[in-house]
């Protein structure tokens, strides 16, 4: 990557995960703070997210509290970290896609968390970049603010693994889920992940939920448009996820009517039309009333199109018996789930068939 020669003081650390480091960066929720307080006084090194990541947090850990409360409770955790003579480091998230960084974006955000630690006194020299998001400007940026050491994964298999399929300009959910992977470890999980993204498969679905970006929409005009896939698309329920994941600088009404116009679009031409939308990123995380809500407004709004969807596709495959009961009540007949299990069969539950898929795309694996 070459950060050795044009930077002297900065190193790249490849750890395995749970060696010796923390990524806190659910500290914020009670429960999680329980969990991490445990390793308190262990010597382990404390990667904590900042004001700066309120959004992304609220979003993928289903807080519902508003900004200042988060800084409140994460200055309290802080201190209390601070009490027992941990390590702070940074953990900090930039956007989901490395192409759809830009320099003002990653300015913005370092200064917030810089800001933040100071006031708190506290002078990090790690950081991790959330989903290994990031650029050269990230490394710039880093040192500019002091620190000296990106940390990364070793993701054991996995990365080779990645190589191998590229190779082979093979690009699915396996890219995408990695993280889940990490917990593979037997022998026949690994081959049937091997098999699973080697096998063709019949219906292929496409998560589409970075197409408010115009870059995007060019893409999936010329390579998704007419090629026969189902297409999962999200609606303006998410626009807290887009906003942070893709890097968009426009209100939600803009948003709304983008979406409005390039369904429509979509479903002009002939393309089936299904529904995505995302909870949070843990099971643990969900609640019913999260669920309900984000329901109502998503069908409400595809309706509004003209179009009645029959299938559901969660994001991060998060959900649970109750999203089964709620969708049923809104008229869908499947719920898919992945699985890296390419043999999995289909099971009917009362009303509604939760189906498994091994292999899906996103739009923005297309770019
Ligand atoms: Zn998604």
């Amino acid at each position: 990557m070459g950060f050795k020669n044009n930077f002297i003081k900065f190193s790249k650390r490849i750890i395995r995960e749970k060696e010796g480091i923390i990524r806190a960066i659910s500290i914020v929720r009670n429960d999680e703070w329980k969990k991490y307080k445990k390793f308190l006084g262990k010597g382990y090194e404390w990667y904590i997210i900042t004001p700066a990541n309120y959004d992304y947090c609220k979003n993928v850990f289903n807080l519902n509290i508003e900004k200042e409360e988060f800084i409140r409770v994460l200055k309290e955790r802080i201190k209390v970290l601070k009490k027992h003579k941990e390590k702070i480091q940074l953990s900090i998230f930039l956007c989901k896609i490395k192409k759809f960084l830009d320099d003002q974006l990653q300015e913005e955000i370092f200064k917030e968390a810089f800001d933040f630690f100071q006031e708190m006194n506290v002078t990090p020299k790690f950081f991790f970049p959330i989903d290994m998001v990031y650029n050269q400007f990230t490394i710039n940026l880093a040192r500019k603010f002091g620190l000296e050491e990106l940390t990364d994964f070793d993701l054991f298999i996995i990365k080779p693994l990645l190589r191998i399929l590229k190779l082979f300009k093979i690009k699915s959910g396996f890219v995408n889920n990695f993280y889940k992977f990490l917990k593979i470890k037997d022998f026949k999980s690994i081959l049937y992940l091997i098999i699973g993204e080697l096998r063709d498969v019949k219906e292929k679905t496409v998560h589409i939920e970075a197409f408010m970006r115009g870059d995007m929409w060019n893409v999936i005009k010329r390579k998704i448009l007419g090629k026969g896939y189902t297409l999962f698309v999200i609606t303006p329920v998410d626009y807290d996820y887009c906003k942070t994941y893709f890097n968009i600088k426009i209100d939600k009404i803009e948003f709304s009517n983008t979406l409005k116009e390039r369904i429509k679009f979509l479903k002009d031409n002939g393309e089936e039309i299904q529904l995505h939308v995302h909870f949070c990123q843990h099971k643990d995380f969900l609640d019913n009333d999260l669920q309900e809500s984000k329901f109502h407004e998503a069908v409400g709004f595809i309706n509004s199109l003209e179009i009645k969807p029959k299938k559901f596709a969660a994001g991060w495959w998060v959900f649970n018996r109750k999203t089964l009961d709620i969708a049923e009540k809104y008229g869908f007949e499947e719920i898919f789930d992945y699985t890296f299990n390419p043999f999995k069969k289909k099971i009917k539950l009362k009303g509604i068939t939760l189906s498994y898929v091994h292999k899906y795309w996103h739009d923005f694996d297309f770019i």
